[in-house]
């Protein structure tokens, strides 16, 4: 939607209140914003949507083949050179607007939301599905906002979600590419015996005193920065709890610092960042039209362009793609898309939940990425992964921080609305396949509970659950492989438009973060129809 419609309508009403001298004064002290130009139609024989995890593993595998890529992306960069003095990256604790996308106000929800300036943040929430789902808006995606968590499913849970779509031994490959890119590794002992992670160690030794398995998690973190961070070299970032509005340091992996800048340097990578698109139709002579919004940093609307291309790759992430999709569909502007395009959304059974009355001390600050994990997947409930993400709040709260992720058998559907030109999820009010997620977690924090002491407190929901399921970190779904697309990505019904993002997976990863999932099954498509369709 447009920012700068929106402020001029306010400003329409605004001044519907004043004098006519009144507003002509106003008129002259205010910049006249011109509406948007637009631009002639460009064409290009490869575009992709979306630089995050499926788009930019796309863009490096294309250019290698010495295909030219043209990269479209609504966020900013964030991977250039810093004036001195400066942060990169907004704040944890007091952030700014470059923490969030398009906002007054903070939409992250551990905590009230904050005040801040509307600007192209990085960090993009959406009210959906009787949620705020959130996701990375930046050039990287994701992985500016992630906290670098690589999990891999296990492969009896990844049949049960995968089925037919993909055997876990043709992504075995991907998986070990993948982590070797973004150099996955677990936390070295010499940084978890630091001050920053006595949380990461507390989390240990209660599970251990309750007899639950735990099992250290692999992240993409570069631990010499993370060494540097403790030992004062560089200013402190993600050993204070920095993640989710990126981290200042640089000990947090990415696309921009891996495969981004890989393609970028080949010179085959056409970036256009600030580049937000709004519309997807394919054309007669065979061809995909594109609409674009190009944006300033505020998110005003500078100029409308209009692309034609080839072939298209939507990589937008489950929401922007499925949307984009939904949109197109009830235009009828992709008119032999199947009946499941826009379906089988899925929340990756994301909940959290909190423990407090701690006795040991968790720690004023405590450092990241989550490095601990507990693998409840024989839990009586459902399947669940519990993983301990650090909190943020530089006090010593004597409490820990649980994020579950499971499969529940609940689907969403996309939904357009003409009238407000908005997409909606149809989902239940009453979601039964997360509260056994729910009781899943809630049954491990009792037996940590009764091993440790403390309890599971309600503060986070006010005082209303034990835990919080009306958050999503890990939108999947919407282009299922194998059912709206092949197992591939191919759009089934229009040919040259693919689907290589969270969108094309079943609305659950198996009980694990999807990042790792959706970049292997991203390299194995991406190299089928480079071999197959180029
Ligand atoms: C705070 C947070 C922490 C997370 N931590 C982890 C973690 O540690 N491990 C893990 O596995 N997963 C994590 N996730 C989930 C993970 O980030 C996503 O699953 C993953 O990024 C999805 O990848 P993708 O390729 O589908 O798209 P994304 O990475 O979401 O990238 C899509 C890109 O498309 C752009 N875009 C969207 N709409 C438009 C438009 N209209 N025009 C132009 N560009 C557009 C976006 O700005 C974005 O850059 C986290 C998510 C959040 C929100």
């Amino acid at each position: 939607m447009s920012q700068s419609r929106i402020s001029r309508r306010k400003l329409i009403k605004a001044a519907g209140a004043l004098s006519a001298a009144q507003i002509a004064a106003k008129a002259h002290a205010l910049p006249r914003r011109q509406p948007p130009a637009a631009l002639p139609s460009e064409h290009r024989r490869v575009i992709i949507l979306g630089s995050g995890f499926g788009g930019s593993i796309t863009a490096l595998r294309l250019v290698q083949q010495g295909i030219p890529v043209t990269l479209i992306e609504q966020g900013r960069r964030w991977d250039q050179q810093l004036k001195a003095g400066t942060t990169r990256f907004s704040k944890n604790l007091y952030p700014d607007g470059r923490s969030t996308w398009l906002s007054g106000k903070t939409v992250i929800p551990m905590g009230p939301p904050l005040p801040i300036r509307k600007t192209t943040g990085v960090l993009q929430g959406r009210w959906l599905a009787g949620k705020t789902v959130l996701n990375g808006a930046a050039y990287g995606g994701g992985s500016i906002t992630w906290g670098g968590v690589m999990v891999k499913p296990e492969k009896h849970i990844f049949e049960q979600v995968f089925g037919d779509i993909a055997s876990y031994e043709e992504l075995a490959p991907y998986y070990d590419l993948v982590g070797k890119k973004l150099g996955r590794s677990p936390i070295p002992d010499d940084v978890i015996a630091s001050e920053p992670y006595r949380h990461a160690r507390v989390m240990k030794e209660h599970c251990e005193k309750a007899g639950i398995k735990w099992e250290p998690i692999e992240t993409s973190t570069n631990w010499d920065i993370v060494r540097d961070e403790l030992d004062g070299k560089v200013e402190p970032s993600i050993t204070r709890g920095e993640a989710v509005y990126g981290v200042n340091s640089g000990a947090k992996g990415g696309l921009d610092k891996t495969y981004l800048k890989e393609a970028e340097a080949t010179g085959l990578l056409e970036i256009l960042t600030l580049h937000q698109v709004q519309t997807l139709q394919a054309r007669d002579d065979g061809e995909y039209e594109l609409t674009i919004n190009v944006l300033n940093i505020d998110g005003d609307v500078e100029a409308v362009k209009t692309f034609t291309a080839e072939k298209v790759f939507l990589c937008l992430g489950s929401i922007s793609t499925s949307s984009l999709i939904a949109k197109a569909k009830a235009k009828k502007h992709l008119p032999r898309l199947n009946d499941a395009a826009g379906k089988g959304w899925g929340n990756n059974g994301n909940a959290y939940a909190l423990r407090l009355g701690i006795k040991d001390s968790t720690g004023k600050i405590q450092g990241g990425p989550p490095s601990v994990g507990i693998n409840a997947l024989d839990n009586p409930h459902t399947p669940v992964f519990i993983e301990h993400p650090q909190l943020p709040v530089s006090l010593d709260f004597h409490g820990l921080l649980y994020f579950s992720i499971g499969i529940t058998d609940t689907r969403g559907e996309f939904v357009y609305d003409e009238k407000k030109d908005e997409v909606t999820i149809k989902w239940p009010k009453h979601d039964q396949g997360q509260e056994k997620v729910n009781d899943a977690l809630l049954s491990v924090l009792k037996t940590l509970n009764d091993a440790n002491g403390g309890w599971t407190s309600s503060l986070l929901t006010y005082l209303r659950d034990k835990v919080k399921d009306d958050i999503c970190f890990h939108p999947l779904g919407g282009m299922v492989l194998g059912e709206a697309c092949d197992r591939f990505g191919r759009v089934i019904g229009h040919p040259g438009l693919y689907v290589n993002d969270s969108s094309m997976l079943p609305g659950a990863s198996g009980c694990c973060n999807p990042a790792m999932t959706i970049s292997a099954l991203a390299e194995r498509n991406i190299r089928e129809i480079a071999a197959s369709d180029f």
